[in-house]
Parts: structure tokens; C-alpha cells; sequence
């Protein structure tokens, strides 16, 4: 039986790369599910394209054209963000993607938890937000998450077959960025055209700053911790500019385990769709006459601020990473929208965490005030 795909973020870098994928499939995959924010155009053509059995836009103003657009097929078409948060309980659904960015994909992860889907969770800001809320309810919903971040796919793939044994370190790769090898005067005017040319991934915008800032990395420490269950002091994060060894494992004996592969994200989309098996397919392999160096060097935490900030919040845990991430997500905005420049993303970070009340031990209404809260005071900053 093909398994039926909801895409939540479907016109997005992840989402566009998980249809090509399943065009290439068909025998495995279906499309049930396809939800865009405001790209009303883009959606309606892979709704025609992909013929799903519902299509949501969250941004209302765009229904009617959607729906007069798609009115001569067999699609139900809705519009808000609850249809969004309503849909992946669909007894339809066998797979959610979550592929929305940032911490709009919050609830629809929680609702889809609740319903016991396998989930390809590409949206790692929802573990950074509320990894231990998730962890939890993952738990006990019995749900399965497949990561789809490349790294976390990477040490997800090296963990099949050692349930039993101890993960004595976890080790993310990350590419550096496009300014790995700039220093803080040029960081200074870079400008977003610099900032989002990324040297081996072509991405969304926010993540793609992210990596920039290497606050990306950051997130993927706490998503690793939430995901593998491994406290962040065990987590280890080295610059590798080749972005071909995907993440490591090193396990009690001292024995370490890669996955390795060009940098393309169809692959790890793919195996998160496909788990616990793998597809042949065209997509171009790696080969060591491409590649005869590998490197790997140390990331620097007093150039790159936002890795900083997310590893000590992290630490200091209960709302902490929530604020950071709603911080972040205004600061990278307001970049992408020249409203202030690129060093000054952790400066509003770590003022936005400063003002913000902190809460030990929070709960779901908790996370969305606080999401809330230093939103406005993020954007109070900017102004
Ligand atoms: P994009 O910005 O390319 O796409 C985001 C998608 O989410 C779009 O479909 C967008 O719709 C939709 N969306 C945005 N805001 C909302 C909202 N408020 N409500 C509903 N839908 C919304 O992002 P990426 O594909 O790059 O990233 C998606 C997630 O995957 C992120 O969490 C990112 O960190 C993660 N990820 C991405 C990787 C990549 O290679 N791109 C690699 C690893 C992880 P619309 O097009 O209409 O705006």
C-alpha cells in the first residue's frame, strides 16, 4: 500500500524537494495533504499537479482563488491556520511532514503527536520551542518522529540497530556558513545578498541565515538533545566545510559512526518517507574523485555569537530556547527586511531573553505566551 503524505509548508525549499521525490516514487507515495502559508499560486499548481485530497491555504484572503482555481478538481480546499492544525488528524494520513518554518508549526506537530502519525519532522524550531513538551507527548502517544534535518537524519541512521547501546558523544557537522572565514569587521556590512548565499545548501531564507549566523546549529543542538535523548554536554558540533560527513556518533567503546552523502536534502527527506526502508533513485551520489580532502575544524563561539546564546540557553532550559527562538525569528526577519544589520541578530537575541520572565517548568500555554511576549519585545527592540 503507498503511503499517504500530508506536506504541511508544501511550497517551501523542503516541501518542493519532498514532491520531487514523490513524483519519482509513485508506486510508494501519495500525495493526501498540501498546505502553504501565502503562495497561493505555487499551491494551486502542484494541487493540480499532485491532485491531493486537500489543499489549505493559512492566509484566508487567498480562498477565493484558490478554491475558484482548483473548483473543476475533486480537492477540498480550506483556509486558516486551525485547518492547518486540524488536518494531520486525518485518519487519511499516514506520514506528516512538517515543513513549515519556525514556530507556526508548533501545534499542527502536537495535534499530529496526538493522533499517533509517523512524522518526518523537518520543522526543528518545534523541538526548540517545546522539546521537552514533545518528547513527552511523543511518548506517550506512542508517535514515531523521523528526522529530516540532514544531521539528525545522519545520527538517526547510525542509531538503527544499537537500541541497546550507549551514545557516548554525538557530533553535528556543520558547513560554517558563508562567513566562516570572514572576520567581525566584515560582519559588520555584510549584506543579505552575502548572508544568503550559502556555499553547499539552497534553502528557505530563515533557515539559510540561520546558517549564517550559526544560529542554525544551535537549534540543531537542542533538537538533537530532544530528539536522541542526549544531554547537551554529550553534543559536539565541528565545522566541516564540505558538507559531506552529515553527523557522527561515538558509542562507548570509542567506536564512531558517519553517514556520509552529497548534500542534498532529498535524501534524508526520502528515507524519513521511506524508513525503515530504502529506495533506489536517480539523485547524483557521492564519489571520493569529487572530494580528496575532508576538513574539519573548530567552530568559533566569540564571532558567531547566536551558537553561543543557544547553547546557554539550552542550559539555563524551562522558556529560555522559546524566547530565543521567537527573538531570533523577528531579528532574521527584520535582516531580510534591512531593518538592522547582521551582527545586531544576537544583540536583540540577548536582549529579548533578558527582558522576557523566565519560567521553570512551562507548560503548552506557557510556550505560547512566551512565544508571545518576546515577539513584541523583540520588535519593540527593532523600533
Ligand atoms: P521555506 O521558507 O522555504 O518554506 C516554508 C514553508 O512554510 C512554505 O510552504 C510556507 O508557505 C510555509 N509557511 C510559512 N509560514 C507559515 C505559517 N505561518 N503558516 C503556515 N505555513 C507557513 O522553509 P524551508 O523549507 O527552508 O524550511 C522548513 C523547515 O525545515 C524549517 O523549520 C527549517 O529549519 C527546516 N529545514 C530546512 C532545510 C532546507 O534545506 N530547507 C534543511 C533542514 C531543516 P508560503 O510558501 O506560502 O510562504
Amino acid at each position: 500500500m503507498r503511503k499517504r503524505i500530508a506536506i504541511l509548508g508544501s511550497t517551501g525549499s523542503i516541501g518542493t524537494q519532498a514532491l520531487e521525490v514523490i513524483s519519482e516514487n509513485s508506486d510508494y507515495f501519495e500525495v493526501e495533504v498540501l498546505t502553504a502559508n501565502k503562495n497561493a499560486d505555487l499551491l494551486i499548481s502542484q494541487a493540480k499537479k499532485y491532485l491531493p485530497n486537500t489543499v489549505i491555504i493559512a492566509d484566508e484572503s487567498k480562498y477565493k482563488k484558490v478554491s475558484s482555481e482548483l473548483s473543476k478538481f475533486p480537492i477540498k480546499i480550506f483556509a486558516g491556520t486551525k485547518s492547518i492544525e486540524q488536518i494531520v488528524e486525518s485518519s487519511e494520513i499516514d506520514i506528516v511532514l512538517t515543513a513549515i518554518v519556525g514556530y507556526a508549526g508548533l501545534i499542527s506537530t502536537i495535534n499530529a503527536i496526538k493522533a499517533q502519525k509517523t512524522i518526518a519532522l523537518a520543522n526543528k524550531e518545534t523541538l526548540v520551542v517545546a522539546g521537552e513538551l514533545i518528547s513527552k507527548l511523543t511518548l506517550k502517544h506512542k508517535a514515531n518522529i523521523i528526522p529530516v534535518d540532514s544531521e539528525h537524519s545522519a545520527i538517526f541512521q547510525c542509531l538503527v540497530g544499537e537500541t541497546h547501546n550507549k551514545i557516548d558523544k554525538l557530533i553535528l557537522t556543520a558547513s560554517g556558513g558563508p562567513f566562516r572565514e570572514k572576520n567581525t569587521n566584515f560582519l559588520k556590512n555584510v549584506t543579505i545578498e552575502q548572508a544568503l548565499n550559502h556555499p553547499n545548501w539552497s534553502m528557505g531564507n530563515k533557515i539559510t541565515i540561520d546558517s549564517a549566523t550559526l544560529m542554525n546549529k544551535g537549534l540543531e543542538l537542542i533538537e538533537a538533545k530532544w530528539l536522541f535523548d542526549v544531554p547537551t554536554e554529550k553534543i559536539e558540533i565541528v565545522i566541516h566545510p564540505q558538507s559531506i560527513i552529515h553527523s557522527l556518533v561515538q558509542f562507548e567503546d570509542g567506536s564512531l559512526k558517519a553517514q556520509l552523502g552529497l548534500p542534498d536534502m532529498k535524501i534524508p527527506i526520502q528515507y524519513a518517507l521511506s524508513f525503515p526502508n530504502r529506495i533506489k533513485n536517480k539523485f547524483k551520489k557521492f564519489s571520493f574523485n569529487d572530494f580528496n580532502t575532508l576538513t574539519f575544524e573548530k567552530p568559533n563561539k566569540t564571532k558567531f555569537k547566536c551558537l553561543n546564546i543557544a547553547i546557554e540557553s539550552i542550559k539555563k532550559a524551562g522558556n529560555t530556547p522559546c524566547v530565543m527562538n521567537a527573538a531570533n525569528e523577528v531579528a532574521v526577519s527584520a535582516f531580510l527586511n534591512k531593518k538592522i544589520k547582521f551582527l545586531q541578530i544576537p544583540e536583540i537575541i540577548e536582549q529579548t531573553i533578558l527582558k522576557t520572565d523566565y519560567i521553570k517548568k512551562p507548560d503548552l500555554t506557557d510556550y505560547i505566551n512566551s512565544n508571545k511576549k518576546a515577539t513584541e519585545i523583540a520588535q519593540l527592540l527593532i523600533k
